[in-house]
């Protein structure tokens, strides 16, 4: 008894030790927060940005730097959970924001900047023939749920087990279901406020077990109109899919004549032509958000002529999908000069300098004793710290068996170190970011790998 108590005293104050820094060093941001709770539950308008004991509040971001309300410095491995890919306030899109800022926020009326920007998604996409702006990927994800059932006539859904596409009810579904998920292809909806009925509507099936998912797309063919996967489950942490199973999936959902929609929302960044092009694999239907919108507010989702007809406004009949802001004239034209921006040359230097980070955080941790598998692809990647197994995370279930219970402590350390990240773990490089800023991140995850060794140690044991 007396050795359990002591381990538990060991990370207990190694917990303490770390969010009394935290504290010390973030008084206004405190100060902010007691001020929110009272007109926003929790304090919070976003379940992202929230952590405890309250969260750093940015006064403003330049580059790969944000500065906090008490004047703290951070690099930016965030970027607005992946959406900032030039960091912020970049010289060119800000001029590109006042100039259209200047002609009227929003006109009521399509712009020619709409047109530019589908022209830009359609020439790297070689999938999308067409598509549809709306103003959040949560919003594309719903329309490419619609355009699949309009397409098919069949109004059932597979996604994978824990990914995340954003907060349509059709697609919260085991998102995070827990170390006692249901069998698959039953699917959990994720917490109050959701319709059970969602589960019948909703399958459910695991990420990279080609096997398992085929032989449901099979068993279901005649309800399913479409199965939904990230080529790189993001949320989940940052788990790639096998060339295997996406081209499996490919194929299954053919022979069944169910449509394929790939979520890039976040993955859009690994290619010019997305993950889609990285892999080979062509889905029937692709969204976006994210990078497209140059930092602004946005959603895409787009596909053939022959599917994306359906929302064709002159014929008699087509699916109707409004949207006040859908086509925002400056989100048009920041997104445009953000693709522009976005070369071949700089994805692959992005893409290097998430290959530098993970390699460096792994090492770190390796060097301080901290179990930990630090997965992702490109500029993308997520530190499962606490991960004992040997096997790799490919997988909700695999990724689970990580020790969830470090990711809060790692985060306030990494803020204590001045490096902003998700706090369950996930990480993202931006164009603004260089080598030396890679290496800095690295060097303090090295720090907080050394303060959060032990208490792992005195949890194992
Ligand atoms: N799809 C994926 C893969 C996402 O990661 C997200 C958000 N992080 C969404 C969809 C929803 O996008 P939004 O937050 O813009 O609604």
């Amino acid at each position: 008894m007396t050795v359990t108590a002591s381990h538990d005293q060991t990370a207990s104050a190694a917990g303490a030790a770390v969010e009394a820094a935290y504290r010390a060093r973030t008084p206004h941001s405190r100060a902010l927060h007691e001020r929110a709770v009272r007109s926003l539950p929790g304090g919070s308008t976003r379940a992202g940005t929230f952590y405890l004991p309250y969260p750093a509040y940015m006064a403003r971001g330049a580059g790969c730097r944000l500065t906090d309300a008490d004047d703290n410095e951070y690099v930016d491995c965030l970027n607005n959970y992946t959406s900032l890919i030039h960091g912020h306030a970049h010289p060119q899109l800000l001029a590109t924001l006042a100039e259209h800022a200047a002609r009227g926020t929003a006109h009521g009326a399509p712009v020619e900047a709409e047109i530019a920007l589908a022209e830009a998604i359609v020439r790297r996409v070689a999938a999308v023939e067409q598509l549809r702006f709306t103003n959040s990927g949560t919003e594309a994800v719903m329309g490419a749920i619609r355009a699949a059932r309009a397409a098919t006539g069949r109004s059932k859904v597979l996604k994978m087990e824990g990914a995340y596409h954003g907060s349509y009810d059709a697609a919260e579904v085991s998102v995070d279901p827990g170390p006692n998920p249901p069998s698959w292809p039953t699917g959990r909806p994720d917490g109050v406020g959701l319709s059970p009925g969602l589960g019948g509507e909703v399958l459910v099936a695991p990420f990279n077990d080609l096997a398992t998912t085929a032989a449901l797309i099979d068993r279901h063919r005649a309800d399913l109109a479409a199965v939904i996967v990230e080529p790189v489950m993001a949320a989940a942490g940052v788990i790639p899919g096998s060339r295997e199973f996406l081209s499996g999936l490919r194929a299954a959902t053919t022979a069944a004549g169910v449509l394929l929609i790939f979520d890039e929302v976040v993955t859009f960044r690994l290619a010019a032509g997305g993950a889609q092009q990285h892999y080979g694999v062509t889905p029937d239907l692709t969204t976006f958000g994210k990078i497209i919108g140059g930092g602004l507010p946005i959603g895409a989702f787009g596909g053939s002529a022959a599917v994306m007809r359906t929302f064709d406004v002159r014929r008699p009949g087509a699916v109707s999908l409004s949207g006040t802001f859908n086509g925002h004239l400056a989100a048009m034209a920041m997104g445009l000069a953000a693709l522009e921006l976005l070369t071949a040359s700089e994805i692959a230097r992005i893409n290097a300098l998430g290959d530098r980070l993970r390699d460096g955080l792994q090492r770190s941790a390796d060097d301080a004793g901290l179990p930990a598998l630090i997965t992702g692809m490109g500029s993308l990647g997520h530190i499962h710290a606490g991960h004992q197994s040997s096997l790799p995370i490919t997988s909700y279930r695999t990724a689970i068996g990580t020790s969830r219970a470090l990711a809060p402590l790692v985060h306030l350390g990494l803020l204590n170190h001045g490096v902003f990240a998700a706090p369950r773990g996930m990480f993202s490089v931006s164009t603004a970011m260089t080598e030396s800023d890679v290496d800095a991140v690295v060097a303090a995850f090295a720090e907080v790998a050394q303060l959060v060794a032990p208490v792992m140690e005195a949890q194992a044991s």
